[in-house]
């Protein structure tokens, strides 16, 4: 099996990562992507994939963490009112510097062997009670430089014709309109709607996230929610068998044991491993009444198309 999906990156796999390979291996999952996040995790991605055999990184900003460059802006842009003039030309290209230098060293990153990705990447307008960042909200001056840096690492996506991971959290609207944008879009078409919100009743204006995915060959990623969440459970019965890959989105989105069985629901610990992944494609399985053989094996083989891996 493959896991499309697994942040061994995080601090919850810190020392750990021989051994949540080796249990994932044992449970029958031999192919692994690892996404970052900034450009840390994106070096410690690319760190993890050299060293394993079966497993393969992407790098990218993740849109959650573009907030820090929003932080810089706005402390730049304060100078502005205090008309210090040339100190705040000096923080400006400070500022500029910053988000150029960091888009360099993703793009730095692409050029190992082990790269398979340009992930992951997108536009979020959640607002995470649970942030590093102080005061974290969502104003439209965030979601235009999130739209900046999406734009930028598409476009590394297409000059080293990687994959792209995309990451939609509530903002499916500016997602499909830049995609929408993207003149390239249907020369490398190798995309993942990551952790892909259950969109796929039509309600006559934009298309849905499915009509989308089904329209530009973009595959679907489907994570443990799926164990317990009956919008996600229908949506996996509409999902052509041809675009859908499985991900755990590890130390994340736990699934669930035996909810459908008894009374007793027996919950998982924090953190989700690749391991798990079994628990999800037997769980759709089931859902969409094919076998777990045949869905593991499909899964597999659609995942290695989207990574281009042989
Ligand atoms: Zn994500
Ligand atoms: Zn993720």
């Amino acid at each position: 099996m493959f896991d499309t999906h697994c942040h061994l990156n995080f601090k919850a796999f810190d020392g750990k990562v021989d051994g949540v390979i080796e249990s994932a291996r044992n449970a029958g999952v031999n192919y692994f992507v690892v996404p970052g996040t900034d450009v840390e995790s994106s070096k410690k991605a690319v760190e993890i994939a050299e060293k394993f055999k079966g497993v393969y990184a992407a790098v990218g900003i993740h849109p959650h963490h573009i907030y820090q460059y929003q932080i810089a802006k706005i402390k730049y842009q304060s100078f502005d009112k205090l008309r210090i003039d040339p100190e705040r030309s000096r923080m400006d290209q400070k500022y500029i510097l910053n988000i150029k230098n960091d888009l360099i060293q993703i793009e730095r990153l692409l050029t190992s062997t082990k790269v398979v990705a340009v992930g992951e990447v997108g536009i979020d307008r959640h607002i995470y009670k649970n942030t590093k960042y102080q005061d974290y909200n969502i104003g439209e001056n965030f979601i235009d430089l999130q739209k900046e840096f999406f734009i930028e690492q598409l476009k590394l996506a297409h000059k080293y014709k990687k994959t792209l991971i995309i990451h939609n959290r509530e903002a499916k609207k500016d997602i499909l309109e830049v995609l929408s944008n993207d003149q390239q879009l249907a020369i490398n078409n190798r995309i993942v709607f990551h952790c892909c919100e259950p969109d796929f009743v039509e309600t006559g204006h934009a298309p849905s996230l499915l009509r989308f995915a089904k329209k530009h060959k973009i595959y679907i990623g489907v994570d443990g929610d799926v164990t317990y969440w009956k919008e996600k459970q229908d949506f996996v019965k509409k999902i052509p068998l041809e675009m859908l890959v499985l991900e755990t989105d590890s130390p994340f989105i736990l699934p669930r044991l035996n909810r459908d069985i008894g009374k007793q629901e027996k919950h998982l610990k924090f953190p989700n491993e690749p391991k798990n992944l079994p628990l999800i494609a037997s769980c759709i399985a089931a859902k969409i009444g094919i076998s777990l053989d045949k869905l593991e094996k499909i899964t597999e083989e659609n995942s290695k198309k989207l990574f281009g891996i042989s």
